[in-house]
């Protein structure tokens, strides 16, 4: 049986005036109804470019995309515009990052949550008022049926990032994108809007892509982890085995300099030290390889010719033994 998302090696290429970027490259991973994935790296990594794909949502004239994005049954890559219009919204959604650039400031939250129910549905305008009354209400914002005449101004942060929850939820899509959702907002409000997407989901059975840069963030919400670098995934799995022991040298390096996880306060953070490729002429072999401390211990020119593939499952793209993977984290790392 097909998975509802299932991409296979995906590569995403932009044309730009300096040469092609290499945005995405082979990526691959699937997701089930009802599940989370969590997308992590730093940014440039390629976790935005590989959702905008999915949904379609890059401009053919600059964008050479390869590889399967299948959502439940329908390629994505190539499909034409009209499939993809019917789909957006209405199968598969996106919450942004910036609800003060994403919703518009000229029209009431009511009218931006209630225009995409109207175009998918062909409800009418008093029908679909009162549908975006009911989101608001879902969401958790009080006295709707008076808030919903608002303009986005008159929000705080944290409903604006409400609203555009019920504005992504309005046609009940089954796959649901959360790009940095939380990322504007402070510790308290994060935590809210965070539990309030896992309560959706429990009400309506979608599936789930959380983007992040923060570790702390997938740690309680997603059920699987991809770690992303320089266009590729270099490791994957169950959140609770990637975070409790992680394989990939790149992952030690997010994990050290993640503040909440540190062993202890006091404790300097330790960052990785360096800067992440240019896309325009990655690295050959493993892409880590200029960050990364293991390339002797690998031996021979291997990081920096070969590259090194992820196994499917849990696993990490890295040419170290598995047993060195783990040993490395729990001798090394771990009791720092
Ligand atoms: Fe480091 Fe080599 Fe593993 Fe890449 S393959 S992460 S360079 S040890
Ligand atoms: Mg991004």
């Amino acid at each position: 049986m097909n998975a509802f998302l299932s991409v296979r090696d995906l590569s995403v290429r932009f044309s730009t005036e300096d040469g092609t970027v290499r945005a995405v490259d082979g990526l691959s991973f699937t997701l089930e109804r009802g599940r989370t994935l969590g997308i992590v790296g730093e940014s440039g990594s390629g976790k935005s470019v590989t959702n905008l794909a999915v949904l379609g949502l890059h401009d053919p004239r600059t964008t050479e995309i390869r590889g399967e994005i299948l959502l439940d049954g329908q390629e994505m890559t190539g499909a034409p515009e009209s499939v993809l219009e019917k789909l957006r919204g209405n199968k598969a959604a996106m919450i942004f990052q910036d609800s003060l650039t994403a919703l518009s400031p000229y029209y009431t939250v009511g009218r931006q949550i209630a225009e995409p129910y109207r175009k998918h549905t062909g409800a009418s305008r008093r029908e679909a008022r009162l549908r975006a009354v009911e989101m608001l209400r879902r969401v958790g914002i009080p006295q709707p049926e008076l808030r919903v005449d608002d303009y986005p101004h008159q929000f705080s942060g944290g409903m604006r990032q409400r609203a555009m929850i019920a504005m992504a939820l309005v046609c009940d899509p089954e796959l649901l994108i959360a790009d940095e959702p939380t990322t504007a907002l402070d510790v308290t409000v994060q935590a809210q809007i965070l539990d309030l997407l896992g309560e959706l989901q429990q009400e309506t059975g979608a599936a789930i892509i959380l983007i992040t840069h923060d570790l702390g963030v997938v740690a309680g919400t997603v059920d699987d982890l991809l770690v992303m670098y320089a266009g590729r995934a270099v490791e994957q799995g169950p959140v609770r085995e990637v975070l409790r022991a992680p394989r990939h040298p790149y992952t030690w390096g997010l994990l050290g300099s993640m503040p909440r996880l540190a062993a202890s306060v006091d404790e300097p953070l330790t960052p990785i030290p360096g800067t992440p490729p240019s896309l325009l002429a990655p690295p050959p072999g493993c892409p880590f390889h200029p960050r990364c401390g293991y390339v002797s211990e690998v031996g021979g020119d291997r990081c920096r010719t070969e590259r090194p593939g992820l196994p499917p499952g849990r696993g990490a793209a890295c040419h170290l033994s598995e047993e060195r993977q783990r040993s490395v984290f729990a001798e090394q790392i771990r009791p720092r």
